[in-house]
């Protein structure tokens, strides 16, 4: 498909206390028109850093990010303000984005008034439509942010990113916090607003079970490093790098139900302070050599469309 967002060789490194953070480090991916890339990883593999650089919410250090051509990153001042809107995003937690002072008119209307994309006499009609489009009865726009339940407020803030029709939705964890009957609802109007909006959706989550539903391709991070890339069936299917065999031999079954977020598995995630030399999974992989502690694998094109970070994929 044509390509909407490139994202090349990106690095966002932070300065701590502690010595500096490589949380991502040299990442490549691109995301499709109209497609929806998952990101997966355990916490502090990097993907909510790459979201909210791609989202234009912390500066990267190096890297190149184009967004429907255009030099992203380079972006600034009231260019920037300007083009925001092209990218929008939703986090886990949407009641702590949502002022609980404003009425749900108020805080979908916001950014319209703002970037004035339509006339005020036209405001509640669009309004209207964006409520109805996640599924809330646009009768109840006047109420505020409490008297709604997680997988409405989710809805809420959805309506609010839709508002100035973005190219692309960064969603990092957008049904993390909601009951498991309430994810479903949710991941099904997110699907059927992509094809109505004919939006791409950068999809962040730890839950391999959320990101196999809604994805058309996942990539796997680790440790700041995309590992792994490849059509979703095909991920799931046919795992090629240690890791992301390892994470998938952690799921049971599907008919139990029990467990659905990701596993931890064997071994603690390395620190991305100091990271370890060679392949970062080294310490915890059951298939390194002498290799690995030496030599950074290259993340390469391993069959068509499937890409990996191994020595021995
Ligand atoms: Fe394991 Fe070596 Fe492959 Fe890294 S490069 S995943 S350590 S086999
Ligand atoms: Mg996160």
């Amino acid at each position: 498909a044509d390509t909407l967002l490139d994202v090349r060789g990106l690095v966002t490194h932070f300065a701590t206390r502690r010595g500096t953070v490589r949380a991502v480090d040299d990442v490549s991916f691109h995301v499709g028109r109209g497609e929806t890339l998952g990101l997966v990883g355990e916490s502090g593999s990097g993907k909510s850093t790459t979201g909210k650089v791609i989202a234009r919410l912390i500066p990267a250090s190096a890297g190149q990010v184009r967004l429907d051509g255009e030099d992203w990153l380079a972006l600034s001042g009231d260019a920037l303000r300007r083009r925001r809107r092209d990218v929008q995003m939703i986090f886990q937690n949407p009641y702590a984005s949502l002022d609980p002072r404003w009425s749900v008119f108020h805080i979908v209307a916001e950014p319209l008034v703002t970037h004035r994309v339509v006339p005020r006499r036209a405001l509640r009609q669009r309004v209207s439509e964006l409520l109805d489009a996640v599924g809330l009865d646009p009768s109840h726009a006047q109420r505020y942010p409490h008297q709604f339940s997680g997988g409405q407020r989710q809805r809420i803030g959805l309506a609010r990113a839709l508002a100035l029709d973005p190219k692309l939705l960064v969603a990092d964890e957008p049904v993390s916090a909601l009951d498991v009957s309430v994810q479903a609802q949710i991941l099904n109007m997110l699907r059927a607003i992509q094809r109505r909006y004919a939006l791409s959706i950068l999809f962040i989550s730890h839950d391999l079970s959320v990101v196999r539903f809604v994805c058309d391709r996942v990539g796997v991070m680790y440790l700041g490093e995309m590992v792994e890339l490849a059509e979703t069936a095909v991920l799931f299917r046919e795992p090629r790098h240690p890791y992301t065999q390892a994470l998938l031999a952690a799921i049971p079954e599907p008919t139990t139900r029990r467990l659905r977020t990701m596993v931890p598995i064997e071994g603690e995630i390395s620190s991305p302070i100091d990271p370890p030399s060679g392949c970062r999974f080294h310490p915890r992989c059951p298939r390194a050599e002498a290799i690995c502690r030496q030599e950074k694998p290259a993340f390469r094109e391993l069959a068509p469309g499937h890409h990996g970070a191994c020595h021995f994929a």
